[in-house]
């Protein structure tokens, strides 16, 4: 393997200073599942490798009480969100996808940040944060900035980073009540897998436990980037939420999807399969919200 030296900056500042100084020579790491393959099998050639894992200490996700958002730093790893007990209780969504992310062993050095930054179809990490309406918070020399995570994939392997940027965290809007989540990942098997579709529900229900107040479906490696079935959303919303509704709802979510013949499957298969994994999560994340109907927060 390449020889390369490995810089330990302890705050944000220091570590932009470092690549900037740096320049292409440089690359970020935090735990470097991504970075250290890519440099084992050549794609990537960094003389100096700066880690991002010392900087923050902050260990598991956490909830700001006065504003009801919750907080995913990105340096936290897949197992600290896996495990965290406000992730299961409250956003089962997110602890569904991260809890089949590699093995255990990835999972407790990879980040959710190294996740998002590497931008491919696939990533589990993204679909819940965006089903959510995560934002992320991002440093760089001129400052800090917020984007909608939905926009910040910009392409397979591209998203909306200047050079020397560092996406800081994921900030998830207060979940309104009577809300339910799940996520899958569908392929020929759970773990260690690169998966052929990944789908995220939301629903939120009205008072009445069934008619829908809001809805969140999205979608992973339907597109070059994940996306919102945003036509699927809007025909839920103020409907009655059961099997039928649902069923429609992940038709239009097929037919928004941009799916194609790939190794991973063919385009009709892949299209119909989001119509039934939309059904199964939808009627998944309706079971969780009227379980939690008297928690206030949303789901457990
Ligand atoms: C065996 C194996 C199985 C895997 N299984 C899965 C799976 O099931 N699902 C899945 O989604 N992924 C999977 N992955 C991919 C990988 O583990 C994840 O994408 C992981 O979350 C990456 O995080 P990391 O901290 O290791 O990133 P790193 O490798 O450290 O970094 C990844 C990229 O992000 C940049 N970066 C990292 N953090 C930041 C930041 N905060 N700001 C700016 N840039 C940053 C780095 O410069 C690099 O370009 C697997 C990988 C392996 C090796």
């Amino acid at each position: 393997m390449r020889k390369f030296t490995y810089l330990v900056p302890k705050t944000l500042d220091e570590a932009i200073s470092l690549y900037q100084s740096y320049g292409e020579r440089a690359k970020y790491i935090a735990g470097g599942t991504d970075v250290l393959v890519k440099i084992k099998e050549g794609k990537l050639a960094p003389d100096y490798l700066i880690s991002l894992k010392h900087i923050i200490s902050q260990d598991r996700p956490f909830l700001n009480h006065e504003t009801g958002e919750l907080y995913v730093g990105a340096f936290v790893t897949h197992r600290m969100i896996e495990t965290s007990p406000l992730v299961q209780a409250h956003y089962p969504i997110l602890y569904d996808a991260v809890k089949n992310i590699g093995s255990v062993q990835i999972r407790n050095v990879a980040t959710i940040g190294g996740n998002l930054v590497n931008a491919v179809p696939s990533a589990d990490g993204a679909i819940p944060l965006i089903t959510l309406d995560g934002k992320a918070n991002i440093y760089g020399a001129k400052g800090q900035r917020s984007v909608d995570l939905l926009r910040f994939f910009l392409g397979p392997g591209q998203c909306d980073l200047e050079r020397g940027e560092i996406l800081t965290e994921v900030v998830v809007p207060r979940l309104l009540p009577r809300t339910g989540s799940a996520y899958i990942k569908h392929g020929r098997r759970e773990a260690m897998e690169l998966p052929m579709l990944g789908v995220g529900v939301l629903l939120s229900l009205e008072a009445d436990m069934e008619t829908c107040a809001k809805a969140g479906i999205s979608l992973g490696v339907a597109a070059p980037t994940p996306i919102r079935a945003l036509q699927a959303e809007k025909h839920l919303v103020g409907k009655t939420i059961n099997e039928e509704t649902l069923a429609e709802a992940g038709k239009i979510a097929g037919e928004e999807s941009k799916v194609r013949d790939s190794i991973r499957g063919v385009a009709w298969y892949r299209r119909e399969m989001v119509a039934v994994l939309v059904t199964r999560m939808g009627m998944k994340a309706l079971e969780r919200a009227s379980r939690n109907a008297e928690v206030g927060m949303g789901n457990k």
